[in-house]
């Protein structure tokens, strides 16, 4: 299997540092407001790969954490009057649903800042133990010129390099040593939330909190380390610098970076304004579509967002369910159980889109190439199965198809039984509709039941339902 490590610019063949292991390590959002659809490439981008790899039989500890601590969640805390924690708590709730519509594998570990800080202050100490790090008025500054191998993951050289537009501007700032060095602790500012330390009361810096994370659930050498381009340089030069210095070993064997989501061919991000959340596609489409729609780009280059693409991807996974359905339908209505010799020859031939998806998987995870070769098994399924099926080969198809997608996350098994609990809440809220002259929501309610074959009858006991 080959994946581009940023590292070496180059493709290179995946060995693992543990046979039939990957521990993968993936930067999660600052959670201050809904996740935006660009944050959504690499969630949906870096589950794939994992998904890929458990597919090959690895066993996978993925870990992403949620950066809860940050000027922004500060800011939006004040905005509302209410502490920081409410604002990521409700943040890291809602991305998490996001996260399920999306269909992305539970973390193994989904760390959270704040709840990490006795690691980040004893690696910021090993860091000064070691000469790597110093301390000026409460604020830890990492001496960017002792480690040699800086500017290796972005391959800028280091006396052109400019501090990053991310580096966290301080109070005390001016005190650095080199304009460099960059910040592991910092004080607090009024009304800040804060940690004591040997420094300062205060809080980490961002770039030291992957470092700890990554290394206390993952241990101090892990084989992938992903997140989107933008984080490259500096917080991934950054943490290789942290890391690497601490702990004396390789950080990460292989580094991965996304492209940017675009839109009108801009950068999509919370700075600029121009973004689209999660939440708001999914009140317009499946959020299936958005998965579908970010894995047709192999995930290194860029993608534009736009209305027509979302509608080709609605139609092209349509395309993929519609055939899974239709061997389910097949399958239900099938006069012979067993497969004929001629079905076993004719099933055979699936095997040339078995191995045109994983070749596209193997070459970097070309997702796009992944997704023709299940176009290709959805026309043979569409063209080579009718009436005259026996169950067991319709179903050797279907478990193909489902095989496949589930690769990328796709779900084409609908289970389209709604459970009594669902069905009751819904009566309970078209009750509370109809109570509050809610009157379009109720019949919206109903209609949605009947289309899932629900058929409810308002008795004077109440109502009564049944399926279809
Ligand atoms: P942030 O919350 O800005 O730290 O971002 C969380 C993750 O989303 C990081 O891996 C970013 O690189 C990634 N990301 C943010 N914006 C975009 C975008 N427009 N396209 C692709 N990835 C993005
Ligand atoms: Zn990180």
């Amino acid at each position: 299997m080959k994946l581009y490590n940023t590292l070496s610019k180059q493709k290179e063949e995946f060995v693992p540092l543990e046979e039939g292991k990957v521990k993968m390590y993936v930067c999660g959002p600052t959670v201050y407001n809904f996740i935006h659809i660009g944050n959504a490439r690499p969630m949906i981008v870096f589950d794939t790969v994992r998904r890929y790899f458990e597919y090959k039989g690895y066993d996978v500890n993925y870990v992403s954490n949620f950066t809860d601590v940050d000027d922004k969640i500060i800011k939006k805390a004040n905005e509302e009057g209410v502490t920081s924690n409410e604002i990521s708590k409700r943040y890291i709730a809602e991305c998490k649903k996001d996260m399920d519509g999306m269909n992305i594998e539970p973390a193994t570990k989904n760390p959270l800042a704040t709840e990490e800080i006795g690691g980040m202050i004893d690696m910021i100490k090993t860091l000064i133990d070691k000469g790597y790090a110093y301390e000026k008025n409460g604020t830890v500054y990492y001496s960017t010129r002792k480690f040699k191998d800086y500017g290796k993951l972005s391959h800028k050289n280091l006396d052109d390099l400019r501090s990053g537009e991310r580096s966290l501007l301080v109070s005390g700032e001016d005190e650095k040593e080199d304009p460099l060095d960059f910040v592991l602790w910092k004080p607090k500012k009024e009304g800040e939330p804060s940690w004591a330390s040997p420094w300062s009361d205060g809080r980490p810096g961002w770039h030291i909190e992957c470092s700890e994370m990554s290394k206390k659930y993952l241990g101090e050498q892990i084989d992938i380390h992903a997140g989107g381009e933008d984080l490259v340089f500096p917080h991934h030069e950054n943490e290789i610098a942290q890391s690497e210095a601490a702990n004396g070993v390789e950080f990460a064997k292989y580094w991965m970076h996304n492209a940017f989501l675009n839109i009108d061919n801009r950068k999509m991000s919370k700075s600029l304004g121009n973004f689209r959340t999660v939440r708001e596609i999914s009140e317009q489409y499946d959020l299936q579509v958005l998965r579908f729609f970010m894995l047709s780009a192999h995930y290194r280059s860029p993608l534009n967002f736009s209305a027509d693409l979302m509608e080709a991807s609605k139609n092209g996974l349509e395309r993929i369910v519609n055939a899974a359905d239709n061997l389910k339908f097949l399958s239900k209505n099938a006069a012979n159980e067993k497969m004929t010799e001629e079905e076993v020859n004719i099933f055979a031939q699936t095997d040339v889109f078995v191995k045109d998806f994983e070749r596209a998987m193997e070459d970097d995870f070309n997702t796009a190439d992944a997704i023709a070769a299940v176009f290709d098994l959805v026309k043979f399924a569409n063209s080579n199965t009718g009436s005259e099926s026996s169950k067991e080969y319709l179903g050797k198809l279907f478990e193909l198809l489902v095989k496949l997608t589930d690769v990328l996350g796709l779900i084409v098994d609908k289970k389209e039984d709604m459970l009594d609990e669902e069905i009751e809440k819904l009566i309970e809220e078209r009750q509370a509709a109809r109570k509050a002259k809610d009157f379009a929501r109720a019949d919206e309610i109903r209609d949605e039941l009947l289309e899932k074959g629900i058929i409810l009858k308002d008795t004077r006991e109440g109502v009564q339902w049944k399926r279809a």
